[in-house]
């Protein structure tokens, strides 16, 4: 089941984290997986491991937020054959309220967050609708919709990718082009460690295991938890969901009360 023999799959930051567990989950469930990074050694690291494991993985060094090297890079790859899968999955973090969100800020996260989302539907979309369908998978956040304390620009920046999944699969309905999206709240990947080691120093055990608990469930998720429902999204099992959000946080959004 959730085979995914004879897909291509493009997955922006596939090199770590999250976007390195569905990298590695779509390689093992058969997809050749194309990862976009700008952490390009790391990329190449995780490509020759799958290539070396069996798998079918290219890594390409791209910036997201740069449009001109996003569609070189789907030029390139589309040149040797349809692409069937996008996974928009990279994106950074920001701390501040709007008092303490400078211009730079706010630009830099929308930069990479929102217009990295659209640079690369706006590549791939066309192909899609040219080989009769695809599979959009956009990674939202909790904070698109309950909103995080203190995330005042990362958490617009994931509303606008909820709606742009909205948007993109009203869009595309009649071109058999399906777009979803998953919200994570916490997932123990370098995102996290990184934002607990730059912004609480000294404390990072008692912050993480605060973290932690912010999930009703009591942990964090793992990474590999996240693959599995992007697998599911991603293959023909799930042909009938479209334009929809999921949340996948340990009741975070529903049961913290
Ligand atoms: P991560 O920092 O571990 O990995 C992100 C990857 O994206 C890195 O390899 C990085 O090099 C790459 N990247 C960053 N900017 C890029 C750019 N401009 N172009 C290409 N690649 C770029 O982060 P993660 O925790 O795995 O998060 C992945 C996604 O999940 C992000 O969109 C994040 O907002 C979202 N998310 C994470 C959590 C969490 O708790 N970790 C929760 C909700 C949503």
């Amino acid at each position: 089941m959730f085979s995914l023999h004879n897909k291509t799959a493009l997955i922006t930051g596939g090199a770590s984290g999250i976007g390195l567990a569905i990298t590695q989950t779509f390689a093992q469930a058969g997809a050749t997986v194309h990862i976009l990074e700008v952490n390009a050694d790391q990329a190449q690291q995780v490509a020759e491991q799958i290539v070396a494991e069996g798998g079918k993985a290219q890594a390409h060094a791209v910036d997201v937020s740069n449009q001109a090297q996003v569609l070189e890079t789907v030029d390139r790859i589309v040149a040797k054959g349809p692409i069937h899968i996008l996974v928009n999955n990279a994106g950074i973090a920001h701390v501040g309220t709007v008092e303490t969100t400078s211009e730079a800020d706010f630009e830099r996260i929308f930069r990479v967050n929102v217009k990295g989302v659209y640079n690369c539907l706006y590549a791939v979309i066309p192909q899609f609708k040219a080989n009769g369908g695809g599979v959009v998978l956009n990674m939202a956040s909790v904070a698109a919709t309950i909103g995080l304390p203190d995330r005042f620009a990362y958490s617009m920046s994931k509303g606008a990718v909820l709606t742009m999944t909205l948007q993109v699969a009203k869009d595309y309905l009649r071109h058999n082009i399906r777009c979803n999206c998953i919200s994570p709240a916490r997932v123990h990947t370098p995102f996290v460690d990184g934002f607990i080691a730059k912004n609480y120093p000294g404390q990072e055990a008692e912050m993480f295991d605060k973290l932690s608990k912010t999930q009703p469930i009591g942990r964090m998720a793992k990474p590999a938890e996240i693959g599995a429902l992007a697998l599911y999204l991603c293959s023909d099992e799930a042909g009938f969901i479209t334009g929809c959000d999921y949340p996948i946080d340990g009741g975070f959004t529903r049961l913290n009360n």
